[in-house]
């Protein structure tokens, strides 16, 4: 059936603008890490896609080897798009990025100015789009100068390939460089894509306050520790879990370690009138300096959980202070 989107769907979602520049990201963003490769029927990654939108998220982050396989999610978000999507592309906001391994041989991977503009071409023909709107590095490369970097991200940005640019997982320090770096190329770099959450603190220390004091965005990836902060394993572990599946990246050992904690944040949600999930995203977007918190899903109502968060953004300093005493 043809879609059709929700007409009340910008009512509801809050925009954050990027200090530094005019774009605005949605509070919550959806990632294709996870649920969009070729093991899920894309019945069910169009109704999320769809859903998604119908409730004002306007901004899909892909990266070229998100799958399984390397590039499907790119691919069947590309299927998505021209079927549903593609009257509302300037509605929209879709990334992507190139930085750890593609292909092989010694072009796929890293940071390279090769790899970058392959990489991005790539792209941009299995997502079926002209350009995308914000490329980013997905790693610093060290083997690769900064310098290279950051002119194959400009390169991309001139070229018409990208609107913005971006840097992920960098450290305070190189994204610093890389600002500098940018500037001097005359290349809109706009925001940086961190890992963060209740449970992996450590941009604290430098990368936030490097945020802030650059006017960048911030876009913060597993804000839920890919499903450990939410309720899903608070019993057990569900067969229909990432931790259950052969997830390289979330076992059962990680939920065990984690696990006694979030149930007790989980008593703090509850008197806070949200689930864990929604409280661990309402955590993330306290202070104002990240833009958007980029959730995955393997359901639609997973999803629906995640933007209620945003009916309860304030937190108390004494929740605060009882929050850091369980996690620190
Ligand atoms: P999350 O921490 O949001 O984990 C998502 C998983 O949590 C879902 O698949 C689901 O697990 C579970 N979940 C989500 N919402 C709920 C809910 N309301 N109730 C119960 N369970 C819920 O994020 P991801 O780890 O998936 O990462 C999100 C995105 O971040 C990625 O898609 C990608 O775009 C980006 N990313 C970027 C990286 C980078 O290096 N730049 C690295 C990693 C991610 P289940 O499947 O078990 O149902």
């Amino acid at each position: 059936t043809k879609y059709v989107p929700n007409e009340k769907r910008y009512e509801k979602m809050i925009y954050n603008k990027i200090q530094k520049s005019g774009l605005r990201l949605p509070a919550i963003s959806l990632g294709f890490w996870h649920n969009f490769g070729s093991g899920t029927p894309l019945e069910l990654q169009q109704e999320i896609v769809r859903g998604a939108f119908d409730m004002g998220i306007t901004h899909f982050d892909l990266a070229n080897n998100y799958g399984p396989s390397y590039g499907a999610a790119e691919e069947n978000f590309g299927r998505i798009f021209a079927e549903d999507l593609a009257p509302y592309r300037d509605e929209l906001i879709i990334s992507t990025k190139a930085g750890y391994d593609m292909w092989q041989g010694p072009y796929g991977d890293g940071g390279s100015l090769k790899y970058l503009v392959a990489s991005c071409n790539q792209s941009l023909k299995r997502l079926g789009l002209e350009y995308v709107d914000i490329f980013y590095s997905h790693r610093r490369d060290v083997e690769t100068p900064l310098e290279e970097t950051a002119y194959a991200l400009s390169k991309i940005y001139h070229d018409g390939k990208a609107l913005y640019v971006g840097v992920s997982n960098y450290s305070a320090e190189d994204t610093e460089e890389m600002a500098r770096l940018l500037d001097d190329l005359k290349t809109p770099f706009v925001i940086h894509q961190p890992r963060y959450n209740m449970l992996d603190r450590s941009i604290e220390a430098e990368l936030k306050p490097t945020l802030a004091k650059l006017g960048l965005g911030g876009i913060a990836f597993s804000p839920l520790e890919q499903g450990i902060l939410t309720d899903r394993y608070l019993k057990e572990i569900p067969k229909d879990s990432r931790a259950y599946s052969n997830s390289r990246f979330l076992t059962e050992d990680s939920v065990q370690q984690h696990i006694e904690k979030v149930r007790k944040l989980n008593e703090i949600a509850k008197r806070r009138g949200q689930t864990m999930a929604e409280m661990a995203i309402s955590w993330i977007l306290r202070d104002g300096v990240i833009t958007s918190v980029l959730v995955g899903a393997s359901r639609l109502s997973q999803l629906e959980d995640n933007v209620k968060a945003l009916e309860n953004l304030i937190f108390s300093e004494e929740e605060l202070a009882e929050i850091d005493e369980i996690l620190l």
